[in-house]
């Protein structure tokens, strides 16, 4: 791992923040600015511009110049994908300084945004760029006297918001399918994690890659996000966030001009462990991790674990052990095993589900305070919080904490626990531990959800897709369902006789 760039980051913040519409730096109309908070330490960052309707409007003609500009539009496909792995090899240049500023903004731990976070962020590009001249549609069979084929042509302005877990690795997701398929991009991060995104833009501007217009990015919150998702001028919107706002996104695009939606929303993923299993430590290692790490704000984390009962105690001490050798702190410190939430709301938020826990009844095992945190007066640090006898009918059970909070939930039969696993709004992912083999078809095959992960909880793969059922989402990433997500089918005839 590289050395973090604190001291190049620190002198990178001393000016504020813009927007960047068609290959320039502007201020914003409104001339507002909002600060990025540091969590670790409640220490304003920086400060960035505040943008709104006419900024978005501003971006639309900026996007859909680039679009119809035969500069963009008539690039072969191998240019176009060598502009991507330009991209995916800036990123990787850049690398310890865009971790900086993604454990800076979002208080991981430079660890985990350096070997988790950038990498990805790099590769996704070069995964997609191999696509692009493998992407092309179907000759199909029709009535003597015709041909008839579809082609996939990109759908035209998009834009992209992602929320702040995974600041610039969500963006990127987005970003790269949505330019391989030769769309024009606005992307509009999170209030709370802004900073790598402008960095990339930065880099990306600075290297000259792109035509003007290709590539927008408009920093704000509410009033960005509803402009976008109103916008008559917008073509796709791919939303990434919690399913209160993607609900709101889908309502702007269907009262306004129908645009395409996806959106990948939250979830409340259930964690399966039967008594069979051989060997249960090794289990709960791997659950914990996928539980925890990165703070616990992942969208597809195992929030309830599902214990048969037989193995429930000898679960719960080893969880209640591991939970306590935690090493919360600075995210830059080697030591620090879990760094910051995100924002001071969240942090309230969480802290009030743990009191709820209590109130509901369920029995705190472990964490909910947050005392020997070297932090505490300025940072917004919980360690892991792990509550037993939790009801599936219990709040903390039912609704996205979205936070280090764990439910564990014992059952007594297979049935049992998919019905409590199913017994949820959300459909975003579900894990389950068995060694008997028709079990594990026979389970995964009745769970709810858009990912199952059998006897390996957390698994992710560019070419696999990703997203949720119910009302954890609309839609795919990654693999060849990204592409189709960014596209649309054309189907043309020709007579010949
Ligand atoms: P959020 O919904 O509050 O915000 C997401 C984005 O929407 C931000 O950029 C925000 O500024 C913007 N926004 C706010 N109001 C808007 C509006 N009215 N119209 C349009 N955009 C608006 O989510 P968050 O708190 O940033 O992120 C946490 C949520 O994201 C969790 O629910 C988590 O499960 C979800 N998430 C889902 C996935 C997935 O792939 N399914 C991945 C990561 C995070």
């Amino acid at each position: 791992m590289q050395p973090h760039q604190l001291d190049w980051a620190m002198r990178w913040l001393k000016n504020p923040k813009q927007l960047y519409i068609n290959g320039e730096w502007l201020p914003g109309i409104s001339k507002k600015t909002f600060s990025s908070i540091n969590p670790s330490n409640g220490e304003i960052l920086t400060e960035l511009a505040v943008a709104g309707e006419p900024d978005v409007s501003l971006a639309v003609r900026a996007a859909r110049g680039a679009f119809q500009h035969s500069e963009w539009r008539e690039l072969t496909r191998r240019q176009r994908a060598n502009k991507l792995i330009e991209i995916g090899a800036l990123i990787r240049k850049h690398h310890a300084e865009l971790a900086t500023l993604e454990s800076l903004d979002n208080g991981k731990t430079y660890s985990e945004s350096f070997n988790d976070d950038l990498p990805e962020s790099a590769d996704v590009f070069d995964y997609y760029a191999g696509w692009i001249d493998k992407y092309y549609g179907d000759s199909v069979p029709v009535e003597k006297g015709f041909i008839n084929f579809t082609e996939n042509p990109p759908l035209g302005v998009c834009a992209l918001i992602v929320p702040w877990n995974f600041p610039l690795l969500l963006a990127c997701w987005k970003i790269a399918p949505a330019l391989a398929t030769g769309n024009t991009v606005i992307v509009k991060p999170s209030p709370f994690t802004s900073l790598s995104l402008v960095r990339l833009f930065e880099i990306i501007n600075e290297a000259k890659i792109l035509p003007k217009g290709v590539l927008n990015l408009v920093t704000g919150d509410l009033e960005a996000g509803e402009a976008l998702s109103r916008h008559m001028g917008i073509d796709k919107i791919s939303f990434t966030g919690s399913t209160a706002i993607g609900k709101k996104v889908a309502e702007g695009a269907s009262t306004s001009n129908l645009k395409r939606v996806s959106l990948e929303l939250g979830g409340k993923s259930p964690n399966i462990i039967f008594e069979d299993v051989k060997d249960l430590d090794s289990i709960l290692e791997r659950s914990f991790t996928a539980m925890f790490s990165h703070k616990a704000e992942k969208c597809t984390e195992p929030t309830r674990f599902l214990i048969q009962e037989s193995i429930y105690d000898r679960a719960v001490a080893f969880l209640i052990r591991k939970a306590k050798s935690v090493v919360l702190g600075d995210p830059f410190d080697p030591k620090t095993q879990q760094g910051a939430q995100a924002h001071k709301e969240h942090y309230k938020k969480i802290l009030n589900y743990i009191e709820l826990g209590k109130k509901e009844g369920a029995t705190l095992l472990v964490g909910g305070e947050t005392e020997n945190n070297p932090f505490l007066s300025k940072g917004f640090f919980i360690g892991p919080t792990i509550f037993g006898d939790v009801k599936n009918s219990m709040r903390i059970a039912q609704e996205e904490i979205f936070g280090p909070v764990l439910c564990l939930i014992k059952f007594k039969t297979e049935e049992e626990a998919i019905h409590i696993a199913n017994d949820t709004p959300y459909g975003l992912a579900a894990g389950l531990y068995c060694d008997d083999a028709k079990r594990a078809h026979r389970v995964a095959n009745r769970l709810e959800a858009g990912m199952v992960f059998v006897n390996h909880y957390g698994c992710y793969d560019f070419a696999s897709p990703f997203g949720g059922c119910k009302q954890s989402g609309w839609g795919k990433e990654m693999g060849r369902h990204s592409l189709s997500e960014y596209t649309k089918v054309k189907s043309v005839w020709i007579r010949y006789s």
